[in-house]
């Protein structure tokens, strides 16, 4: 589960991370209310204005603003807020932005230059243990970083059975260039970050920038950060962060029902029972020249209603041009699911797609006689291989 900046830095505030402050608003109104609050808080009264919205580079777009007083503040905001900003990350359409975040300028002159890093938490899967991901150079896309200077990323391993060790942040702080108060806060921004990301059962923390004030502060600017879902049981209050706009509603409405549905791109629907078979059938049209449209994995249970449910979720793409179904029957016996996919198709009524069934396993031959004799425009494959061929032949 993805959050917004703002979300992501409460979560890091409250173990101790320290942030960047800053008031969420919903409307230029609430955000110069925002901005006096801050202001009598803090004592800046300048302020950065940023869109939130579940991408990044928001910068790039024109969704992070420098306001230097309370007009710029109502301006920029009842700018940003209701565009739709189009980022690196985004779409051609863009996000469109329902909030913004009202910070503290950061930015502020002083007896030494500001730095920015780049610090990310996440599971090194080849070894199976979480890293500390770091770079001087922050604020820019770590891609590219990566790509050019990939000698300036640092990694720190942390052994599951110790947990960070302090010895560990120092040379984080070390390799970052850090000295005197800077190394001592660094080295306590990093503790604390590790702790926060074990403790909030997180799978990502991006935090780019890492800023160095000028007056030795080290802080997060920004914050990407993505709780497992998996661990939601147990962060009930992180359950209310989910923000369902920034979600695909097709998706959405698929979780609701209990279907494993991710909308992609292409234009051949799946209907697929296991996630291995479906990744699979994914493979398999590709390879015959198709492209899917979704991933979905009905599970164990391929009846009629599930079927069902099944096509309305696919069928709400109009990018869909033909659907494929392939399902193993092993505990669900084949002609159950053969007449769960007749059931639903006639219910449906007016299903205008294509649509092939692969069904193999126990009963696949009464399967496919059903399904034959069912009069309706359905073909059926028993080879994996006929049944991508055949949805070729419907697309050409
Ligand atoms: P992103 O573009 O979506 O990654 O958004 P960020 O939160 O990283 O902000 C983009 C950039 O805005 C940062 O890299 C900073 O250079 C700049 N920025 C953020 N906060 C401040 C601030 O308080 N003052 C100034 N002057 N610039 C800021
Ligand atoms: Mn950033």
């Amino acid at each position: 589960m993805n959050l917004h900046e703002y979300q992501g830095k409460e979560i890091l505030s409250s173990f101790g991370v320290r942030i960047q402050r800053g008031i969420v608003a919903q409307n230029a109104h609430e955000a110069v209310a925002a901005a006096k609050q801050l202001t009598s808080e803090t004592g800046t009264s300048w302020h950065v204005i940023k869109a939130q919205v579940h991408a990044g580079g928001r910068g790039k777009g024109g969704g992070v603003k420098l306001a230097k007083n309370l007009q710029e503040v109502e301006d920029i905001a009842g700018q940003i807020i209701g565009m739709d900003l189009v980022t690196p990350q985004t779409s051609a359409e863009g996000k469109r932005v329902h909030q913004v975040l009202v910070a503290e300028d950061v930015y502020y002159p002083g007896e030494s230059e500001t730095d920015e890093f780049y610090m990310s938490v996440l599971l090194n899967r080849g070894t199976g243990r979480n890293m500390i991901m770091y770079s001087t150079e922050g604020g820019m896309d770590i891609e590219t970083v990566a790509e050019e200077t990939p000698h300036l990323i640092f990694t720190e391993e942390v052994d599951p059975s110790v947990g960070l060790l302090p010895f560990q942040a120092r040379r984080v702080a070390f390799n970052l260039g850090l000295s005197g108060l800077a190394f001592k806060e660094m080295t306590k921004f990093v503790m604390a970050l590790y702790t926060a990301y074990v403790n909030s059962d997180s799978s990502l923390f991006e935090i780019n920038p890492v800023l160095k004030t000028s007056d030795n502060k080290i802080m997060a600017v920004d914050a990407k950060v993505t709780i497992d879902e998996n661990a939601l049981y147990r962060h009930k209050d992180y359950v209310d962060l989910r923000d369902l706009r920034e979600e695909n509603p097709i998706e959405v409405e698929a979780k609701e029902v209990g279907l494993n549905y991710v909308d992609l791109d292409g234009n051949v629907g799946c209907m697929v029972n296991g996630a291995g078979l479906a990744m699979a059938t994914m493979d398999l049209i590709k390879q015959a020249g198709g492209e899917p449209a979704n991933f979905l994995d009905v599970g164990g249970t391929a009846d009629a209603a599930r079927v069902e449910q099944a096509f309305k979720i696919i069928l709400k793409d109009p990018a869909v041009k033909a659907i494929l179904i392939n399902i193993f029957g092993g505990i669900v016996r084949c002609d159950r699911v053969a007449q769960g996919v007749i059931d639903a198709y006639k219910n449906m009524g007016n299903i205008e797609v294509p649509i092939i069934v692969r069904l193999q396993g126990t009963n696949a031959d009464i399967a496919k006689e059903l399904i034959d004799n069912s009069g309706l425009a359905v073909l059926s494959a028993t080879e994996f291989q006929e049944a991508a061929d055949k949805v070729q032949e419907v697309l050409s």
